[in-house]
């Protein structure tokens, strides 16, 4: 099936982006967490969201997944490695499965981390953003997996069920639940050892052998997720109408840019479904 319009990330400029797409009837799907945004639910007290005075972050994340519930909109749980344009299409890369759309909307949020050095030197090549999906390549080798919250031990799990030796570093502080196989290192990560290939993780206690560095966090630099889009430092390039440099590409909340805020991601996300809603009849009237 091609969606209309694919909708990744489920904070508010996500969520907003899929009220608004239902509102205009359109056929899309919306990839991200169940429990919507990590940032909305460890909120503590926030006070300038309209219509929700003084309310929690876990109040505000009831209130978001109440509205979606309402609308019958549903979240896909799946963790998006890549978007390609093809042309007319987007092929959209899932942990598990590809999707097809016509428009993409990009709502992942903003990485606060610098990559670590040599990350991006050797990316694919020993360097994955991706356990579901590269798993089956580290069969009887040894793996790192630097993960920044609790959700990401699934995915080591997964993987030790490949790998002969996993070890675990969790960047997080609630307690590690990971099967008896991998080992925990509380240490913390300071630079990815190797010159064609991954050779070592440095910490700041030891130097790790091993073959690979899974480097799981909330989010993908957007110039990563989507190659060949314009980005500014850690921002996509947008303009008003929330398009980007690649044409039915579309962009919003904390990954188009400063300030960092709720209401602002929220009326990105919905600008942005109907800039979408724009560009898709310019498409259809452009094949009549
Ligand atoms: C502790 C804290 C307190 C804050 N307090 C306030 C406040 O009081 N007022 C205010 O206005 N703002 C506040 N903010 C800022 C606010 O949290 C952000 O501006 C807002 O959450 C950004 O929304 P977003 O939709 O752009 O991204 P996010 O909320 O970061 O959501 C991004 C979503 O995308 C998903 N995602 C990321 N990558 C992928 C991928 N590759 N595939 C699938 N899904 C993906 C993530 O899982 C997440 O669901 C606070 C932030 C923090 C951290």
């Amino acid at each position: 099936m091609v969606y209309e319009i694919a909708i990744i990330g489920t904070g508010p400029a996500g969520l907003e982006a899929a009220i608004t797409a239902k509102v205009r009837n359109k056929n899309f799907i919306l990839f991200g967490s169940r429990n919507s945004s990590v940032k909305v639910a460890k909120a503590h007290t926030i006070l300038n969201y309209l219509g929700l005075p003084e309310v929690s972050g876990e109040g505000m994340q009831k209130a978001f997944l109440d509205h979606i519930a309402k609308m019958g909109i549903e979240i896909t749980e799946e963790q998006i490695t890549a978007v390609y344009a093809m042309g007319e299409t987007f092929a959209i890369q899932g942990a598990s499965n590809m999707y097809e759309a016509k428009s993409v909307i990009l709502a992942t949020g903003v990485v606060a981390a610098k990559p670590y050095p040599n990350e991006d030197e050797l990316l694919g090549r020993g360097v994955s953003y991706c356990a579901t999906c590269d798993a089956a390549l580290y069969k009887g080798k040894t793996a790192v997996v630097i993960a920044s919250s609790a959700k990401e031990e699934a995915e080591a799990d997964f993987l030790s069920e490949y790998a002969a030796k996993v070890y675990y570093i969790p960047l997080y502080k609630d307690e590690v639940h990971v099967n008896e196989r991998i080992e925990v290192l509380h240490e913390t990560p300071v630079e990815i050892l190797g010159t064609s290939k991954v050779e070592k993780l440095k910490t700041d206690k030891q130097e790790i052998e091993t073959d690979g560095v899974f480097i799981l966090r909330e989010a993908v630099a957007p110039g990563k997720l989507v190659p060949g889009l314009e980005t500014e430092g850690a921002h996509v390039k947008v303009n008003i109408d929330m398009s980007t440099s690649i044409p039915g590409c579309f962009a919003a909340g904390d990954i188009a840019g400063l300030p960092y805020q709720y209401i602002k991601s929220a009326g990105q996300g919905n600008t942005a479904a109907l800039s979408a809603v724009s560009y898709l009849t310019q498409l259809e009237n452009k094949a009549q």
